[in-house]
């Protein structure tokens, strides 16, 4: 790796020190490293961040960087690594990827300041800007696609008995996205897989929590804080402060809980903002239950973001993204990861997009005009922050001004679609003067920082005009002073030069030299510098001018900064309005690209009801269908019926069996996709879809098919099947396919065995089931809503062909020699295990294993029936179990105690 090895720079550095005491610059470094000790302290050294000690030691090892060292503290080398403050951004993005925290510190002043009040005295410096994985701005530091959450988890203590309650809050502070949700610790994991934050912010008492800490530490990016941030006294008045409001009143009513998560996320932004508050939109409180729950293993496993590998290539969202804006992208990511159950909040969605499919004309032409837009939120966010550039303000330019000729075209059609029409009011909200006043001022092209000027329009203001005229006017008059000094010394190759050391110089060829180091040039020509080749000298003349060019050049800067900052600031005052907009192009896109996406791969519209209907005709795996599109192979579409057969309550389960190979792992991610993206508001991939909305879907996979997890053992698998057996409902979606392999056959049958009849009598949920195991079909003749299917396969001399094709029935057999034929097993080898097959078959034929006689339920304890026991030490131990005395008051946990006895004595009965 290139290490750029920092130049000493104008200071001694903080080291350069003898023996005992230390250097004030270092003693400025421990003052501010201590105030910041869970950072790695980026420390402005000239133009370079320079890492200290252990800080640098970490760093140069992530970052792959050289470490050396810089003079001595206390009689010790001290360690040191750089980055070059133009790359900056390149490094903090590798470290904060690898969970590390910065602390950016900057020098508040020139120092040329510092010089006046003294030879000895330290630039001044201090901490700008804490960067942490979840309070992001810069478009390097994220990526445009994905939304980048900060999330708030606040745990309310079980009183005795009840169960701990959690609530969550979410702020992604580069779009000013705020929400706020309630759950219980069964739903946590789920909730947290859904909103996957960059970081996550919890008390240090939770995080010690001896429950949770082991799944809190298998996150990404976890940070404890202090008890004062998550402190419900203050929460209320703190977030009101972040508002700028007297009262959360305006919020919708926020429980103590709530308002402490939220609190806790406005908290944590202010400090590692140095106090700056980016917009955030007012709290949105999510109603529980508002979105379909799917745990983090369903996540991962039907590949919803990204594969199991890691990668969004492959993925679903992949698969069905056609959004042009950056936006979009993130708003269908959000709606992919929670999909709605209310079924007219789905129905206005299906609308938006169902308006576009209709409209070839009008989708086109939306997603033409989007592709324009630039990312509004996050350049707004920026500003906001006073990290914006003047690329930023054109942003916000285009930005409104894309959103104005967008209402235009909408407002002509929208009548038909809510969600579109909402979206066309609220595109007109920005005040089209700021457009104005950002067009006139900009000029056409724009340098990245404002710091290098020359983004004012040329006319916009008379005082800057005068002030570059003046400059320009004097470097035309530089250039001809250097032809009359080419005169005047007869040397030809004479320059005039300028760079940031010297300022401008006169500079000649060393054998020029001597010439203007005598008599009568010296007269003018006051030597500066001699090097190798060149000998440099100033003039009186030159020096004038230098300082009317440097003074101009400096006005020029300091009104368009000045401008800068007004323009930043009507932006800023208009914040609110430029949201809305920036949130109503999202919808757009998403609305537009998933019409684009059903035109394209023939979706129909789902229909979603309340029901437990589960009803696919025709329908077929997203993500499959299109990697065999792209090898020109045809994707045979499968139906699927779960909705509850007559005169029953209850939804159906499929069995599937079939061999290896033949598309059942295929067939029950397709269904479980087909309800995602129903619920989410998109088209499906189907000739038909009624589907009553699935509350929680949950999906797994036996063990021996779970290998690129990593962690293929048995012992997974059954604690996620247990997770099932005791979450599912009747509105529920739960596909398994083949539990019960990671073990011995017997074992492994018999699970799947008590695990279906669980599922049909118990769960009631709607269920696609495939297994190996084809004893499992004979209980189709015991529970009445278990459905046998399996998928067709052929047989032709003596090779098996996948039909891929679902049809009722059981499978034969499991074909696995032809497969494993297939495979390139050595003939020799299949053709002994055909030997032995037919050895095996035929002794099971002499005496079947009697399936048919197992009772269903015998063994099958009912909860009712369950042997009595000493009720009360029950209670007692499990009331003592939800007990956190950490986290207890005295009062608390007398009142604990007298619950505990008073627990004891009724249990027991007088
Ligand atoms: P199983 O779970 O039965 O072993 P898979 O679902 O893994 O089988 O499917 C095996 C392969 O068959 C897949 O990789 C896919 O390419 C192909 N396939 C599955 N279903 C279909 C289908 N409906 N149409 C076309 N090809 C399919
Ligand atoms: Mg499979």
């Amino acid at each position: 790796m290139d290490a750029p090895s920092p130049p000493s720079g104008f200071e001694s550095g903080p080291p350069a020190e003898g023996a005992g005491r230390a250097t004030p610059v270092m003693e400025q470094y421990i003052e501010i490293k201590a105030a910041n000790p869970d950072c790695l302290l980026f420390y402005r050294m000239g133009d370079f961040y320079e890492l200290f000690f252990e800080d640098a030691e970490v760093a140069a090892r992530a970052l792959g960087i050289v470490l050396t060292k810089r003079g001595k503290h206390l009689g010790r080398d001290i360690p040191m690594c750089g980055v070059p403050v133009h790359r900056a951004d390149e490094y903090l993005n590798r470290l904060i990827a690898l969970g590390h925290r910065v602390a950016v510190c900057e020098q508040l002043e020139d120092p040329a300041e510092a010089r006046k009040r003294g030879n000895k005295s330290v630039v001044r410096r201090d901490v700008i800007r804490l960067v942490t994985p979840g309070t992001l701005t810069e478009d390097t530091l994220l990526d445009a696609r994905r939304n980048n959450y900060l999330l708030a988890v606040a745990r309310a203590r079980a009183s005795t008995g009840a169960e701990s309650r959690f609530a969550l809050a979410w702020i992604d502070i580069s779009t000013g996205e705020f929400r706020i949700v309630e759950c219980d610790r069964a739903s946590l994991a789920a909730e947290i897989a859904r909103i996957e934050p960059g970081e996550i912010i919890v008390s240090d008492a939770l995080y010690g929590d001896a429950e949770l800490a082991p799944y809190l530490r298998s996150l990404p990016a976890v940070t404890p804080l202090t008890r004062d941030v998550f402190d419900g006294a203050s929460a209320e008045r703190r977030l009101a402060g972040y508002f700028g409001l007297s009262t959360t009143e305006g919020f919708g009513t926020l429980s103590r809980l709530e308002l402490t998560a939220a609190a806790a996320c406005v908290t944590y932004v202010e400090r590692t903002q140095l106090g700056q508050r980016p917009p955030l939109s007012p709290p949105m409180r999510e109603a529980q239950g508002a979105t379909l729950a799917i745990d983090p293993a369903t996540r991962s496993n039907l590949e919803l973001a990204r594969t199991l590998a890691g990668e969004r290539r492959g993925s679903l969202l992949a698969a069905v993204d056609r959004s042009v804006t950056a936006a979009g992208s993130r708003l269908l990511a959000q709606r992919l990861a929670a999909p709605l159950t209310e079924p007219a909040a789905i129905a206005r969605r299906h609308d938006a997009v169902e308006f576009f499919v209709g409209s070839a004309a009008a989708r086109a032409e939306m997603r033409e005009r989007l592709e324009a837009a630039p990312d509004l939120a996050r350049a707004l966010a920026r500003l906001v922050v006073g990290r914006g550039g003047p690329r930023d303000l054109a942003a916000i330019r285009d930005g409104i001004a894309a959103a104005a000729g967008l209402a235009v075209g909408l407002e002509r059609s929208a009548a038909v679609a809510a969600e579109l029409a909402d979206a066309a009011q609220a595109l007109r909200r920005p005040d089209q003067a700021i457009a104005a006043e950002l067009a006139a001022a900009l000029a056409d092209e724009l340098p990245h920082l404002k710091r290098d000027g020359g983004f004012v329009r040329t006319g916009f203001d008379a005082a800057l005009d005068e002030a570059r005229a003046l400059r320009d006017e004097s470097r035309r008059v530089i250039a001809a002073l250097q032809a009359r000094y080419a005169d005047a010394t007869a040397v030809r190759a004479l320059k005039i030069r300028h760079n940031n050391v010297l300022g401008y110089f006169v500079e000649v060829t060393a054998q020029h030299g001597d010439k203007l180091m005598a008599p009568p040039l010296n007269a003018t020509f006051i030597h500066r510098q001699t090097l190798a080749g060149q000998v440099r000298f100033t003039t009186t003349e030159l020096g004038e001018l230098e300082a009317k060019i440097a003074s101009a050049a400096d006005r020029a800067l300091g009104i368009e900064l000045e401008t800068f900052d007004r323009l930043a600031a009507s932006v800023t005052t208009a914040a609110a309005d430029i949201k809305a907009a920036a949130e109503a192009l999202a919808v757009l896109d998403v609305a537009a690209a998933l019409a684009e996406l059903a035109v394209e791969r023939h979706y129909v519209r789902p229909e979603i009801d309340a029901s437990l209907d589960f009803i696919v005709e025709g329908g077929r795996h997203p993500v499959v269908e299109q990697a065999l599109a792209r090898d020109g192979g045809p994707f045979v579409a499968n139906d699927c019926d779960l909705s509850p057969p007559p005169e029953a309550a209850a939804g159906r389960i499929y069995l599937l069996t079939g061999p290896n190979m033949a598309g059942k792992s295929t067939y029950l991610r397709q269904n479980a996709l087909i309800a995602i993206l129903a619920q989410m508001g998109s088209f499906v991939p189907a000739r038909r879809a009624r589907i009553g909305a699935v509350d929680r879907l949950f999906s797994r996979v036996g063990a021996a098919d779970d290998i690129a997890r990593g962690r293929s053992t048995f012992m997974v698998e059954m604690v996620e099947t247990a997770a099932i057996l005791n979450q599912a409902g009747e509105h529920s979606l739960v596909i398994l396919d083949e539990i019960g392999r990671g073990t011995a056959t017997f074992d492994g049958l018999s699970i799947a065995w008590a695990t279906i009849e669980h599922l049909h009598e118990t769960n009631r949920c709607r269920a696609l089931f495939a297994t190996h195991f084809h004893e499992l079909t004979a209980l189709a003749a015991t529970l009445p809503r278990l459905f046998n299917a399996t998928v067709r396969v052929k047989e032709w001399q003596g090779e098996v062909v996948f039909l891929h094709e679902v049809v009722p029935g059981a499978a034969d057999r499991s074909y696995g020699i032809q497969v494993a034929k297939l495979a390139g097993l050595p003939p020799a080898v299949i053709a002994r295990a055909q030997v032995v097959l037919a050895k095996l078959e035929a002794e099971d034929r002499a005496s079947p294993r009697g399936f048919d006689d197992l009772p269903l339920f015998a063994a099958t304890p009912r909860p009712t029936s369950a042997p009595p026991r000493d009720t009360a030490i029950d209670t007692v131990i499990a009331a003592l179990a939800s007990l956190h005395p950490d986290e207890m008051s005295p009062r608390d946990a007398l009142e604990a105690l007298y619950a505990l006895k008073a627990k004891a004595a009724e249990d027991r009965g007088p």
